[in-house]
């Protein structure tokens, strides 16, 4: 197999097959496939589209990319929630407290910014003294002892996401909606939770500037929950 094929195959419309992405993913990380290949892929992708059967494949080889986190130390319903992102994104500070309050665990990793948004984990940081880097046993000690804990994405979690969304970052392919469905569900898959609850935001300071648009990501985002 080639990366020069599956770009091809991309630019000209078609559907690569799971084994054809699970090498793409595989080789990438293990720095085998360089990064304008990949780039011309993801560009290829932005104007191409994925189909649901690649989305789903895509995250899958990205979310077993690294650690798929085991949150059985952790009593209860565990529950995440992701916001896909905005320049004035907080809801994690607010809602994560008030599950919590209600009694179901949150254990929640959350990422750097992206583009023009603002990571929660960036936002947190700015509270002197604050940390979000905890050994996997006092973030489990936290969670059940107090309900609640949201630190950095673990070194290990998704790290095809993290190489992905460094190039994504710089090669103008943000704003793609498998691209985002990936990029979002392989982290969600992979950190171990129970459920899911997805917080699509739409608006000039969003990545989706459309209602539309912004239905059709969390309709790509749901398809992938269900069907993995
Ligand atoms: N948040 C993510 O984790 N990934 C994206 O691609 C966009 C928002």
């Amino acid at each position: 197999m080639r990366m020069y094929d599956l770009i091809m195959k991309k630019r000209n419309g078609e559907a690569l097959t799971e084994q054809e992405i699970q090498y793409m993913i595989r080789e990438y990380v293990a720095g085998e496939i360089p990064d304008y290949q990949m780039s011309a892929f993801l560009m290829a992708v932005y104007f191409k589209g994925m189909t649901e059967e690649e989305t789903l494949a895509m995250t899958q080889a990205v979310a077993h990319s690294g650690e798929m986190v085991d949150l059985s130390g952790i009593e209860g319903v565990k529950v995440d929630k992701h916001s896909t992102g905005g320049v004035g994104d907080k809801t994690t500070m607010i809602i994560a407290p008030i599950v919590a309050a209600c009694g179901v665990k949150v254990a929640k990793m959350s990422g750097r910014g992206l583009g023009h948004t603002g990571g929660t984990v960036d936002k947190l940081e700015s509270i002197p003294g604050l940390h979000t880097s905890l050994s996997r046993e006092d973030f489990f000690n936290v969670v059940n002892q107090t309900g609640l804990s949201v630190i950095g994405q673990s070194g290990n979690l998704a790290p095809a996401d993290k190489k992905l969304y460094a190039l994504r970052d710089v090669t103008a392919t943000v704003d793609s909606i498998p691209l985002i469905a990936v990029s979002i569900m392989s982290k969600k898959l992979a950190a171990g939770n129970d459920c899911i609850l997805l917080d699509v935001k739409t608006g000039s300071g969003a990545f989706m500037k459309s209602i539309d648009d912004s239905i059709a990501l969390a309709k790509e985002m749901v398809a992938i929950g269900e069907n993995a």
